[in-house]
């Protein structure tokens, strides 16, 4: 079997590569060369100087942070490629690009499948990850046994469809969190306790990934964890927001998510995780979202 190629060792793509390592020789490139090195030494796989090194790969994967990354790194392997080579992008895509980018590949005759993930870093260290895959069925066939790092891959339709299920998909997590959050300032400001509240929710019909996961997990705790960037969560709901446009969806919902998300990216920075934005929820309503029972005074922001 030949190599398989993996650009873009970040908070995903470091674990997602050490998977593939399990399975056979996997070579590995980052922008910063030493990340490349601290896998090699870690996982046993080769770290290469140059992209053109990873065209001995018959499979490439990338995971990089937007689809404009994707063509700088393409347009240097791609013309290095064998024929026959499938390039699998991990990255949460845009769909137009998706399109253009197989079309780009075809005239050094490699195959592209847009493959965004789900699971978060978590999912990818523990090789659970779900994969949504537009493209050629048949090519998806010939590579599905090779991605170590999925739990379950679908299919979900022609090239771009993959982007566009994940787009719309954190653009429901960002509709989630957000509205959640609202709905947590509204009780902090009541004077109810927010993990009690909390507890009815998960156990009603409330409940969310944001309810039962992120929340009590990185905002209550206030540890928001850095492990998906804010900015790139934003990026997605703008994907979302295009995708709708250009099928003149109407979504006049999602169109004020992206709206809140993108003043949350401001205040906030796009490097904070994507949970922070809901400290522009607590300055909105001038309260701190915690588990204890709120302050009544006036100085400063309320505990609740
Ligand atoms: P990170 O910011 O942690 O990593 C980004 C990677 O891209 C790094 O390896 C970085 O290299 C590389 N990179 C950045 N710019 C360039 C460039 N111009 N040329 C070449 N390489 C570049 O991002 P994540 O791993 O969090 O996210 C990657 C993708 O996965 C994104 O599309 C994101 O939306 C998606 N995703 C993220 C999830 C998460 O929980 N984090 C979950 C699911 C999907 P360097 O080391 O040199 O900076």
């Amino acid at each position: 079997m030949k190599p398989t190629a993996f650009a873009g060792l970040g908070a995903m793509g470091f674990p997602m590569a050490a998977h593939l390592a399990r399975q056979g020789q996997t070579l590995v490139w980052n922008r910063t060369a030493a990340t490349a090195e601290a896998h090699a030494a870690q996982y046993g796989t080769q770290a290469q100087q140059s992209l053109e090194g990873l065209a001995r790969a018959d499979l490439i994967v990338t995971c990089l942070p937007t689809s404009q990354e994707v063509w700088e790194v393409m347009r240097v392997l791609g013309p290095h490629l064998q024929p026959g080579t499938v390039w699998l992008d991990c990255t949460s895509g845009h769909p137009s690009s998706a399109r253009e980018q197989a079309e780009w590949l075809r005239q050094y005759g490699a195959d592209f499948l847009d493959a965004p993930v789900s699971g978060g870093t978590a999912g990818a260290s523990a090789g659970t990850l779900t994969v949504m895959v537009g493209g050629d069925p048949a090519v998806l066939e010939r590579v599905q046994p090779r991605l170590a790092f999925a739990q379950k891959v679908v299919h979900v339709g022609e090239e771009g469809a993959g982007f566009s299920v994940k787009a719309i998909n954190n653009t429901l997590l960002a509709a989630n969190l957000w509205a959640a959050g609202e709905g947590l300032a509204a009780l902090a400001l009541a004077g109810v306790d927010l993990g009690a509240a909390l507890e009815v929710i998960n156990a009603s019909s409330g409940r969310s990934n944001a309810t039962e996961n992120l929340i009590p997990q990185r905002v209550l705790t206030r540890e928001f964890p850095a492990t998906f960037a804010l900015g790139l969560l934003t990026k997605d709901i703008g994907i979302g927001l295009d995708l709708a446009q250009s099928g003149k969806a109407a979504t006049p919902l999602l169109a004020q998510v992206g709206g809140l998300f993108r003043a949350a990216t401001t205040v906030t920075g796009p490097q904070q995780d994507h949970t922070a934005a809901l400290k522009l929820i607590e300055q909105l309503n001038g309260v701190q979202l915690g588990t204890q029972a709120p302050s009544l005074g006036t100085e400063g922001p309320k505990q609740a």
